[in-house]
């Protein structure tokens, strides 16, 4: 899998700001020189805001937690894939 590939299935978790230290580096580092990623980071990243804006009882936390476990575990069996 090309960096591109790999950053790209990361963006939604860096914008979430979920990813390890080092990955989300390699995302700033990647999204620096690619312009697809870096407006995708940027959709993402937007989302992520509205979605924290939104008043708490709007978003129950425990749904929110199920949606980002299930993020991870798919982003664990793509890494796994690899
Ligand atoms: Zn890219």
């Amino acid at each position: 899998m090309s960096e591109h590939e790999t950053i790209r299935g990361w963006l939604s978790l860096a914008a979430s700001g979920v990813l390890e230290a080092d990955e989300q580096r390699r995302v700033e580092q990647h999204v620096a020189t690619c312009d697809a990623c870096r407006s995708e980071l940027e959709g993402w990243q937007a989302c992520a805001h509205e979605l924290a804006r939104l008043p708490a009882p709007a978003v129950p936390s425990h749904l929110v937690e199920r949606t980002r476990a299930r993020v991870l575990e798919q982003f664990a069996a793509a890494a796994e894939r690899r």
